[in-house]
């Protein structure tokens, strides 16, 4: 509406409008129309509370052009969604596809992600070990929304710790010794580390995940992902036989062909948001969002982690300083060795 009157105004359309095409058909049309437009707002499908006798005749005809859009949409959808042809259509402005897709919105961003998006993800999946050929298999929509929808700390972190590098120092070495354990350490075993103390983290923040997949997700979900948790975390095979429901199975056994640890990152194969759209069935929520919200969690529980093992760290009795004391013990003794056969 707000764009529509910009254009009677005089404005230019241009392509980082959004859906401009339609836009400039609109604008076409009342270019070449004999009929003097004005525009008014319209009340419409959105007032339940309104019974129809009650609405003028502006609104009845609103409420009616939806219900054919809708209609039509709904048409085009169960068609397995057909091309649409726009051409033949007088005013149709000339438009840019890419992959087979009509760019409809800032052609400059859009082209700039066509060219980029593949190099990131490619760095992305090196960072997390996971097979760059596999690449097509991850839910990116889900990760960008992951990484969208936390703050610039929690980004940092999650880049970082990705990267083998900690977050306040470089202190993450192949040949450090876990706090809490005492074997060696790198990324992957601050999440597999298996102390009591870890164990009560991780059980606790799987026992959450299930609460909130049960909440929206499908049956047998919350079992499939904190099965695939676990044997991340213990470096096994996931016991797939304990989720009944098959098409789960099959999304599990899928989830963990793209690397066992991707699900350790949160990063999910793309069949999940498809199954949940089509399970779902209302074109209102959106599955990705609520994968992204899966995938925050599973950052809280590696975050935590990484916290309490610096807590670890951070006091007096710990592995790394019991093996400190260790060494200097055998220093000592070994002084001492060499000062008995001084003469
Ligand atoms: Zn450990």
């Amino acid at each position: 509406m707000d764009a529509v009157t910009a254009i009677l105004n005089g404005a230019t359309v241009n392509s980082t409008w959004s859906s401009y095409d339609i836009l400039i058909l609109i604008k076409h049309q009342l270019d070449i129309s004999s009929i003097q437009w004005t525009m008014r707002h319209v009340g419409g499908p959105m007032d339940d509370e309104k019974d129809w006798k009650d609405f003028d005749i502006w609104e009845q005809t609103n409420v009616r052009a939806d219900t054919m859009a809708k209609e039509a949409l709904q048409n085009w959808v169960d068609s397995g969604r057909q091309r649409i042809s726009t051409t033949g259509v007088p005013g149709t402005p000339w438009t840019i596809s890419i992959s087979g897709e009509t760019i409809t919105s800032n052609i400059r961003n859009e082209i700039y992600d066509s060219v980029w998006t593949p190099q990131i993800q490619k760095n992305w999946c090196k960072r997390m070990h996971l097979e760059h050929d596999l690449s097509n298999h991850i839910d990116w929509i889900t990760f960008g929304k992951t990484m969208k929808n936390c703050d610039d700390n929690d980004r940092q972190f999650r880049t970082k710790h990705m990267a083998h590098i900690s977050a306040k120092r470089r202190r993450e070495r192949e040949d450090e010794v876990c706090p809490r354990c005492g074997v060696s350490e790198n990324n992957t075993h601050i999440y597999e580390c298996t102390t009591d103390e870890t164990t009560v983290i991780f059980e606790t923040h799987c026992l959450e995940l299930e609460v909130t997949i049960d909440s929206k997700g499908l049956p047998g979900m919350s079992l499939a992902i904190s099965e695939l948790l676990r044997a991340a975390r213990a470096q096994t095979e996931p016991n797939f036989d304990i989720i009944f429901q098959h098409e789960i199975q099959q999304l599990a056994r899928q989830q963990w062909e793209i690397g066992s640890r991707a699900i350790q990152w949160g990063i999910f194969h793309h069949e999940w948001a498809t199954k949940l759209t089509t399970d779902w069935n209302d074109g209102r929520r959106c599955a990705h969002k609520w994968m992204a919200t899966i995938s925050n969690k599973i950052w809280d529980l590696n975050k935590e982690l990484w916290e309490h093992r610096n807590d670890v760290l951070h006091k007096n009795d710990n592995a790394v300083r019991t093996l400190e004391n260790e060494r200097l013990d055998t220093d000592i003794a070994n002084i001492i060795e060499e000062i008995k056969l001084i003469p």
